[in-house]
């Protein structure tokens, strides 16, 4: 896999991008707390057809008492993202309920801004989550050479029947993963991604005298 020239810097530059829009965001609706940004130090892989898509995603929470609750705060989220450019929808769950779930999800330029609040729950959650980028060009497939072929097969042991030699797993040809074409990837139903072959273990030879008469 080739690294795409510039991607990597691109993609650190959206996790900066997403930082400030929340911080700018947060300042606006809870200025009293800053909210502490958990990421996780890797991207995301979020497509799994080639080339593989990376995303970050942030997230925090900012702790109230409950009497902080204010329904007004989302529709001001949403108002302020509006304005802002961003397309924004509000969902609603259980409403009317006494732990009715508010979240604003905004969306502009692959980017992805949510602010959620409870019923009865003082806190706010802020999250988002960068455009999904691809950071590698993907490179065709190239099937491993076999371990053994019939002329590298010494006495006492014959070819691994299951592979033929290959010592990989025989379906996925080593990559431990199936192409597929929903999902871009499935385990491996041979191997469980082991990538070995499941009967010689990689020997691609099995011994005679161990084999079932
Ligand atoms: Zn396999
Ligand atoms: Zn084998």
């Amino acid at each position: 896999m080739a690294e795409i020239e510039g991607a990597r810097q691109e993609l650190d530059r959206a996790v900066e991008c997403l930082r400030a829009e929340l911080h700018r965001l947060a300042a606006r609706l809870t200025p009293a707390q800053d909210p502490d940004l958990y990421m996780p130090s890797d991207p995301f892989i979020v497509d799994w057809h080639e080339p593989l898509l990376y995303q970050y995603h942030a997230a925090a929470r900012i702790e109230r008492p409950a009497e902080h609750y204010d329904a007004t705060l989302a529709t001001r989220a949403a108002s302020l993202l509006t304005s802002a450019g961003w397309q924004v929808t509000d969902d609603v769950t259980d409403a009317g309920s006494d732990t009715e779930l508010t979240t604003v999800t905004a969306d502009r330029d692959g980017f992805r801004v949510r602010v959620r609040i409870q019923r009865g729950y003082g806190g706010v959650v802020y999250s988002g989550q960068t455009p999904a980028m691809a950071l590698y060009t993907p490179e065709p497939f190239v099937r491993p050479d076999p371990v053994r072929t019939p002329e590298t097969v010494r006495g006492g042991y014959v070819l691994c029947d299951e592979c033929d030699g290959l010592g990989w797993c025989p379906v996925c040809e080593g990559r431990g993963w199936c192409p597929n074409e929903q999902h871009g990837r499935e385990r491996c139903p041979e191997c469980d991604k082991d990538r070995l072959c499941p009967i010689c273990q990689g020997a691609g030879k099995l011994e005679i005298a161990q084999l079932p008469a």
